[in-house]
C-alpha cells in the first residue's frame, strides 16, 4: 500500500547506467558533465560522485543552489542566461565555478555590466532550432567570441550545443548521422568564432547511448539515461533492463465493463508527454509485470491511455482487469522520466 503516487527508483540500475556513461566517456577521454536536471536528487547526484563526476549541468538557478550546498563545484547552468538572475548569479559564482550560456549580444553585455566571474559558453543552434546562434552564422559567432574573450572577469569557455532532435530518431544509424552532423557544425562554429576557445560540449541521452565513442567534442552533457524511459526505449537508446524508474500508483477504481481500471496519478505526476507505443497507441506509460523482481517484463497489452490532472486511466487484457483489487499498486513507466521525476521530486522510494 501507498499512500499517493510514488518514483520508485532501481538503484542497482540506475548506478549501472551511471557507470557505463562514464566509462564511456573516460575511455573516449572527454568531460563527463551529466544533467541533474533528470533526477534532481543529491541523493543520486551521489552515486554520480561516488562514479568519479565532478561538473555538473543544471537548468535553473534554484537547481544550482541545491547542488553547490551538496558539495559540487563546477556547475553549468545550461539554459541562455537570464539577467533577472543576476544576485542568484553573483551568490553562486563567488561559491563555485559557475558556467552560463551566451547566444546574444545583450548577454554580452550583461557579462560586462555585472563584472560575474564566470565561465560563459556560447549556445549554439546545430540544427535543433530551440536556441543558440545558428552554427552558420559567422558574423554573429565571430562578434560575441570576441566579446567574451575581452571581458575582464567572465571567461570564454566555449562552443555548446544540444541536438533535442534525436528524439525523432529510431535507431542508430539516424542518431549516428545526427551526432556527426553536429560534429561538423561545432567545428565549423568554432572555425567561425575565430577557435578563440576549443572547448565542445555536446551530448543528449540518444546520442550518449547509442555511440561507443564521443569523437569530436570534449564534454558531454546526457541526463536521462540516468533513469531511461518509455521513450528511450522507442528511439532504441535503452533496453527494458536499464529503466531504473517507474511510478508507483494506487488502484483506485476498476471499471470491467470498459475493461479499464484508473489509479491516482495523473498529469501532475506523469507530465503530459507520450510515446507512440506497437500495438498499443499513443500512451503515457506501461505498467509492469509483478513476475520475477518486479521490473523485468510490461504487463501484456496493459497500458496508460488517458490523463487527467489527479487520474489515469489504463486498459488492459479483461482477465487482468478482473485481477486487480482496489489499493492494489502498478508501477508505470512513464513515457518521460524527466518529468516524472520532476513532478515527484519530493516523494520517491529507492528500491
Ligand atoms: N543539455 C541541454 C542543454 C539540454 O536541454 C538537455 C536536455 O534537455 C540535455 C543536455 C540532456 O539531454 P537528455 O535529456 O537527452 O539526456
Amino acid at each position: 500500500m501507498i499512500e499517493r503516487p510514488t518514483l520508485f527508483i532501481h538503484r542497482a540500475r540506475a548506478e549501472r547506467n551511471i557507470a557505463a556513461m562514464a566509462g564511456k566517456a573516460a575511455a573516449s577521454g572527454v568531460r563527463f558533465r551529466p544533467h541533474f536536471k533528470t533526477h534532481q536528487s543529491l541523493e543520486v547526484g551521489r552515486w554520480f560522485r561516488a562514479a568519479g563526476v565532478e561538473a555538473i549541468t543544471v537548468s535553473s538557478p534554484d537547481m544550482a543552489v541545491e547542488f553547490a550546498a551538496d558539495g559540487w563545484e563546477d556547475i553549468l547552468i545550461a539554459v541562455p542566461l537570464n539577467p533577472g538572475a543576476e544576485a542568484e548569479y553573483r551568490d553562486l559564482s563567488e561559491r563555485v565555478s559557475l558556467g552560463l550560456l551566451v547566444d546574444h549580444p545583450d548577454h554580452v553585455d550583461f557579462l560586462q555590466r555585472t563584472g560575474l566571474r564566470v565561465n560563459a559558453w556560447i549556445k549554439i543552434d546545430a540544427g535543433y532550432g530551440r536556441v543558440g546562434v545558428a552554427w552558420d552564422d559567422r558574423d554573429t559567432l565571430r562578434a560575441l567570441a570576441l566579446g567574451l574573450s575581452a571581458l575582464p572577469h567572465a571567461r570564454f569557455a566555449g562552443l555548446l550545443a544540444h541536438s533535442g532532435q534525436t528524439y525523432q530518431c529510431r535507431g542508430r544509424a539516424e542518431i549516428e548521422a545526427i551526432w556527426s552532423q553536429c560534429a561538423d557544425h561545432m567545428w565549423a562554429a568554432n572555425e567561425a568564432s575565430g577557435r578563440l576557445q576549443t572547448d565542445i560540449s555536446v551530448g543528449d541521452t540518444p546520442s550518449c547511448s547509442v555511440l561507443d565513442r564521443f569523437d569530436g567534442c570534449t564534454e558531454v552533457r546526457p541526463g536521462n539515461f540516468v533513469y531511461y524511459d518509455l521513450q528511450q526505449l522507442r528511439i532504441g537508446s535503452c533496453g527494458l533492463d536499464q529503466i531504473a524508474a517507474a511510478v508507483a500508483c494506487p488502484i483506485v477504481s476498476v471499471q470491467p465493463r470498459r475493461n479499464e481500471l484508473v489509479v491516482h496519478g495523473g498529469a501532475v505526476h506523469f507530465s503530459r508527454d507520450v510515446v507512440a507505443a506497437p500495438d498499443l497507441g499513443t500512451i503515457f506509460g506501461r505498467a509492469l509485470s509483478d513476475a520475477g523482481d518486479g521490473w523485468s517484463a510490461f504487463a501484456d497489452g496493459v497500458a496508460l491511455v488517458r490523463l487527467s490532472q489527479e487520474h489515469g486511466v489504463l486498459t488492459g487484457p479483461p482477465g487482468w482487469i478482473a485481477g486487480r483489487r482496489i489499493g492494489d499498486v502498478l508501477r508505470i513507466v512513464p513515457a518521460h522520466s524527466c518529468l516524472a521525476a520532476s513532478a515527484l521530486r519530493p516523494h520517491f522510494a529507492i528500491v
